[in-house]
């Protein structure tokens, strides 16, 4: 459940987040969570961090999701850090589709696909906002791929792209983490995409409009831009990629599809922060750092 808060005027209106006791979409008032929170409240929170515009995952989810399960109990006290926030996921799948910016197609030498590319990331990959991507050994080279992902509002079957905008309930941010080498080597990508951590996703979820449709997405690694594109650039815009998907699969509401990585990709190592960030209606920033498996 959302804590309910006092507004507070100076921040932006329009994000949302899941609700997983009601089942549905619940605008939140302030965009980063506790820290703010207690900042204009002048007293530290009291509840848990993870109730607060990031509502907590099912039971059976969190058990699954190391990375992400509810912290319960103490709240660190003022100047601490707080807990990582959870991943702002309330669907039944995560989709993510490839090569769906030419210039990323051509960076890793592959042809501009003639119909999309697309594939699941388990849920038990996700972290969120501030979270740390664990880069595990012995599989070669794992690369930073800064996606904006949408969030679908009511289920998709058979949707036609003209119709597909008035399904999207949201965007936020994503980074589809990918151990390169293993996604050439072998025919699924289920693996080289789905390590546990490999799925940040947030800090929040934003109030789809169509101006996100030309946001500009940007991928910093330790302070310097790596990618930068706008989402016109997309091969197959947003109301074709859920028309594809749709005619396959349903799509649930809380679902998330990852819509693509610009050009400027590369490799990740141990203690990298990377930040995700979109200029949109609102500007989103998901930041990450990096740390080996151990
Ligand atoms: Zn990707």
């Amino acid at each position: 459940m959302l804590l309910r808060t006092p507004v507070t005027p100076a921040l932006p209106e329009g994000w949302l987040s899941w609700d997983h006791r009601h089942g549905g979409f619940q605008p939140v008032t302030f965009p980063d969570g506790l820290a703010r929170l207690a900042r204009h409240t002048g007293r530290p929170a009291t509840a848990d961090r993870h109730d607060v515009g990031n509502a907590p995952l099912p039971p059976q989810m969190a058990a699954r999701s190391p990375g992400v399960a509810p912290r319960k109990g103490a709240v660190p006290p003022p100047g601490t850090d707080l807990p990582p926030l959870l991943a702002p996921f309330g669907g039944t799948k995560i989709l993510a589709v490839g090569r769906n910016y030419r210039p990323h197609a051509a960076e890793l030498g592959n042809a501009v696909p003639e119909e999309p590319i697309w594939f699941y990331k388990p849920p038990s990959a996700l972290i969120g906002h501030q979270g740390v991507v664990r880069l595990p050994a012995g599989v070669g080279q794992i690369d930073y791929e800064g996606e904006l992902a949408l969030v679908i509002g009511a289920t998709c079957r058979h949707t036609p792209a003209s119709e597909a905008l008035s399904k999207v309930a949201g965007v936020t941010l994503a980074l589809d983490v990918t151990a390169r080498q293993l996604q050439k080597k072998e025919p699924q990508w289920t693996r080289a995409k789905g390590f546990d951590t490999f799925c940040p996703l947030g800090p929040w979820i934003a109030r789809f409009t169509p101006s996100w449709l030309e946001a500009r997405l940007e991928t910093r690694l330790n302070g310097k831009t790596v990618q930068s594109d706008q989402l016109t650039s997309l091969i197959f815009p947003v109301p074709e990629l859920i028309a594809h998907i749709s005619r396959a699969m349903t799509l649930e509401p809380g679902d998330v599809i990852l819509t693509g990585t610009p050009a400027g990709v590369g490799p990740l190592v141990p203690g990298d922060r990377v930040e995700v960030r979109a200029e949109g209606p609102v500007t989103l920033s998901l930041e990450i750092s990096c740390a080996a498996e151990t």
